[in-house]
């Protein structure tokens, strides 16, 4: 007798002795569980409620509460646009149409660009079709018949995908309505199920991604299972492009970049103030921890490459230039340059650790394409180390480096750290047992420091095991910045060893580590996180004097005098204009303090003071102020 066994998530057992669908097995256990079903996930596998269970399964009913549907959703929210698309411009065609983060695009060949009306018009079709309540049904084709059926409704691109797919297994299409298209699946049961979505905005796009092409044109997306979901995105997007680093960077005179130096960055004086501010801290944070800074070559040549193994893995993103007869590369990381600055002299094991720090500067030759503000460069600098030291020092070196990183991240105002350790990858060197110490040191050393992590099991680097550091930014982002890589492989390949107790030669181990990881992305994400209201001791300017007329003008200048003896970064604001425009003018600088100077603070010999937040924090002595102001920039990032 036919019979199929289904082994729900819960561990329990359902027996059929006919075929059965997935959405045949949702109604057995309810009517209500039949009409939240999405997918079905079988064997581990995502397919449609439509499809038939043929063997004894482990299955699982996908509803709005998986994290699996919004994909799903997502993908069949695409369809719907091609769907209304085709509906309203019946000239267009089809080509692709995935999902992407937090939602989907798809690209149609169009003789025009849609316009923002058009998208508009799209939009509200794609709601009456989600009203229709079509269903969706998926039909598998014998590939030729596919190339026939989308060449007959006048969708070139379709079959031209359907031809350059290799091999010659079938294909499967879905149907919804009057709409068609190739697609993998598995989809939604019915239009019914995609209520939460908007079209955010066209863009062109080459097909195949190729500028030999035809442009086509490509509408973005977002969908949700729940409303307040994709209101809650939507905000993030608004807050995010609010703080676009590259806005304000402009907007507060930090930085600029142009056209002969792609991916490179201009730093103004009020960026490089920034910059100082962050590198020096960092400076201090280091030499109070145990390392010794140096500075090492930006060019080196090719044999230095070849022997670190960069020149077989790396040489793509490497720019490279020739002297003599002789090849270079412009570093891209600063470890060989580290371990030559470590083989000057003969170490003891006495010695180690060794903590080799430097204020790396890297070039990398990114793809222009890929480049994004300060954030994505070409020419950036690392806060980069290198610690040599033996396998039983691992562990401790570990335990220091996560404190030393939740002090710099505390201090920079980020609270929420998450972390993630990578293991041995099938590809790799160094013996197992050398493995085996180092993962059992970097998980011991996150267990002593209290930190959850994701493990990614099979995901570290070749030469050894890591762990990456991203934290958490005020609307919700996460931004990878930390690492601490172990290395089994450079140091011997770069000839580094030490003397050993028992006189042997033996090769360190390597750790590979960085807290802010790049300095212009972490200034860049520092801008955002805080709208580039930034924290008093980072703020480039923090305060400006400003007077009301020009019979304050002297005693002005002796308050900011008196202010810059104090090392307060001030500047002064004499200019004959309305003090209301003066204020005005100074906030959209997003200046942490203002300091207003009328005739009642002359002869007081006081001083009125304003926040950024507008603010009237009263008059008072300069020497009260001052005394705010140590407060205040001694706790850093606790503000606020
Ligand atoms: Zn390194």
């Amino acid at each position: 007798m036919f019979v199929t066994v289904v082994r729900l998530p819960d561990g329990s057992e359902r027996s059929f002795d006919h075929p059965v669908t997935v959405l045949d097995v949702a109604s057995s256990i309810g009517a209500g569980l039949a009409r939240a079903a999405i997918a079905g996930k079988v064997n581990g596998k995502l397919v449609d409620v439509s499809s038939y269970i043929n063997d004894d399964s482990d299955l699982a009913i996908i509803t709005e509460k998986d994290n699996e549907s919004l994909e799903i959703i997502r993908h069949s929210s695409a369809h719907l646009l091609a769907h209304a698309v085709k509906e309203l411009f019946p000239e267009a065609q089809v080509t692709i149409g995935p999902v992407i983060e937090d939602g989907f695009y798809y690209d149609f060949s169009y003789k025009r660009p849609f316009t923002t009306e058009d998208l508009a018009a799209i939009e509200k079709r794609m709601l009456e079709i989600n009203k229709r309540n079509l269903s969706i049904e998926r039909k598998v084709y014998e590939r030729n018949e596919a190339i026939n059926y989308f060449k007959d409704q006048g969708e070139h691109y379709k079959a031209q995908i359907i031809e350059s797919i290799p091999g010659d297994e079938d294909v499967s299409l879905y149907f919804q309505g009057n709409f068609t298209d190739l697609c993998r699946g598995p989809h939604v049961p019915t239009t019914a199920k995609l209520k939460v979505f908007k079209l955010m905005k066209v863009a062109g796009a080459y097909w195949r991604g190729d500028s030999k092409n035809e442009m086509l044109q490509r509408i973005y997306g977002t969908a949700w299972t729940k409303k307040e979901d994709q209101k809650a995105y939507l905000h993030r997007l608004e807050e995010a492009e609010k703080r676009d680093h590259r806005k304000l960077g402009k907007q507060l005179n930090l930085f600029h970049a142009q056209e002969e130096a792609p991916g490179m960055v201009f730093w103004h004086p009020k960026g490089w103030v920034l910059w100082q501010q962050v590198e020096q801290y960092m400076r201090e944070v280091l030499n109070n921890s145990g390392y010794q800074e140096i500075k090492t070559p930006q060019v080196l040549d090719k044999d230095l490459w070849v022997r670190s193994g960069h020149w077989e893995n790396f040489r793509e993103n490497m720019f490279t230039t020739n002297s003599e007869d002789r090849q270079f590369a412009i570093k891209p990381m600063n470890c060989p340059g580290h371990v030559q600055v470590f083989n000057q002299g003969l170490r003891s094991y006495r010695d180690l650790p060794v903590r080799l720090a430097e204020f790396g500067s890297c070039h990398r030759n990114e793809a222009s394409g890929a480049l994004h503000g300060i954030m994505r460069v070409r020419s950036f600098t690392q806060d980069d180390a290198h610690i040599f030291c033996t396998e039983e020092q691992v562990q401790a070196e570990v335990v220091d480096f996560i404190e030393l990183l939740q002090g710099v991240y505390a201090d920079f105002g980020f609270k929420e750290i998450l972390v993630k350790l990578s293991t041995r990858p099938v590809k790799r060197v160094g013996s197992e047992d050398q493995w085996d110490k180092a993962e059992a040191a970097l998980e011991a050393a996150l267990t002593e420091k209290k930190l959850a992590w994701d493990l990614q099991p099979g995901e570290g680097a070749f030469y050894g095991p890591k762990i990456e550091f991203s934290l958490k930014d005020s609307i919700g982002r996460v931004w990878q910045c930390g690492t601490l890589q172990l290395d089994f492989s450079m140091p011997d390949r770069l000839g580094a060893e030490y003397v050993a107790e028992d006189n042997s030669r033996q090769v360190p181990v390597m750790l590979h580590r960085a807290v802010l990881g790049s300095l212009e992305r972490f200034i860049g994400i520092l801008i955002e996180n805080h709208a580039g209201a930034l924290p008093l001791w980072l703020s480039p300017e923090q305060v400006v004097v400003l007077n009301i007329s020009k019979g304050q003008a002297d005693y002005a200048q002796a308050v900011t005098r008196d202010l810059k003896r104090n090392n307060i970064r001030v500047s002064l604001d004499l200019r004959n204009e309305k003090i209301t425009y003066k204020i005005r003018e100074h906030s959209l600088q997003k200046l942490p303090y203002q300091i207003i100077i009328g005739d009642e603070e002359v002869r007081t010999e006081t001083i009125s003071v304003r926040n950024r937040s507008g603010a009237d924090l009263g008059q008072m002595s300069i020497s009260t102020f001052l005394e705010l102001l140590s407060t205040e920039i001694s706790v850093k990032g606790c503000t606020n």
